[in-house]
């Protein structure tokens, strides 16, 4: 965990998921060209309707290890199940866990058994000492909270980004903390504001979904930045940290 956070503020970038070869290729060609160091890299979605694209699995793998030997650039991917821990050995850098899977026990004590880095999304429905005790399970040494927006009365957009939780963990728990606008706003015009909003308050990093064509994702394809979007957002932020 030095070791992503040892720059801080980590700005993590990439798809909502890997959908192919050249789609995930060419994205990380034209982060790493920015500057980008830790890309999101997912290979499996756990989605609300089983109609919904699912990842690319484990066919995604080989594309992975050509990026990291490629571009050098340190690679994060969610986990859904525990025997996805073993299969990303070599390739993974940093290990994440959904909201939907805060408080998937089995699966956050099957990572405490593992040496890599854990970003865990906080469950868009818990309150902070839910996941703090799900930190706990995984290890709190090596845990890197995200906070990517909570359900409230507000249903303007998707979610509410709870800054104020945010700086909590920071200051009153002293557990690295970064910021997801992209889920938390649901629609990419808002993301920009909200990242430099996050940034602003001082948090160890964001993450921020970027997609060559975000019109035709298979997954979120209304939140995510073109590379030119991100590009700008990316400038900006050097500004704001
Ligand atoms: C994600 O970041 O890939 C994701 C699915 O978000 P969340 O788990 O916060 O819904
Ligand atoms: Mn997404």
């Amino acid at each position: 965990m030095k070791n992503l956070l040892s720059k801080k503020p980590v700005v993590i970038a990439g798809p909502c998921a890997v959908e192919s070869r050249k789609q995930i290729l060419g994205i990380a060609k034209n982060l790493h060209k920015m500057g980008v160091k830790v890309m999101r890299t997912q290979l499996w979605k756990p989605r609300s309707s089983p109609d919904s694209f699912q990842g690319v699995g484990t066919d995604g793998l080989p594309w992975l290890k050509e990026i990291k030997k490629k571009f050098r650039m340190k690679l994060c991917c969610e986990v859904v199940d525990p025997i996805q821990i073993e299969q990303t050995k070599g390739i993974i850098d940093v290990l994440w866990v959904g909201s939907r899977n805060m408080q998937n026990f089995e699966l956050l004590k099957a990572l405490n058994e593992d040496s890599r880095p854990v970003i865990l999304k906080r469950g868009f429905i818990s309150t902070i000492d839910e996941w703090i005790a799900s930190a706990k399970y995984i290890g709190k040494d090596k845990v890197i909270m995200c906070e990517r927006g909570i359900r409230t009365g507000a249903d303007s957009t998707r979610f509410t980004l709870d800054i104020n939780t945010a700086l909590v963990i920071k200051h009153d728990h002293k557990i690295p903390i970064i910021i997801d606008p992209s889920h938390s706003a649901g629609r990419s015009d808002l993301v920009p504001h909200l990242a430099c909003a996050a940034m602003a308050s001082g948090v160890d990093g964001l993450v921020i979904e970027v997609h060559n064509q975000p019109s035709k994702a298979l997954s979120d394809a209304k939140q995510q930045l073109t590379l030119k979007a991100f590009a700008n957002l990316f400038i900006k932020l050097k500004t704001l940290s």
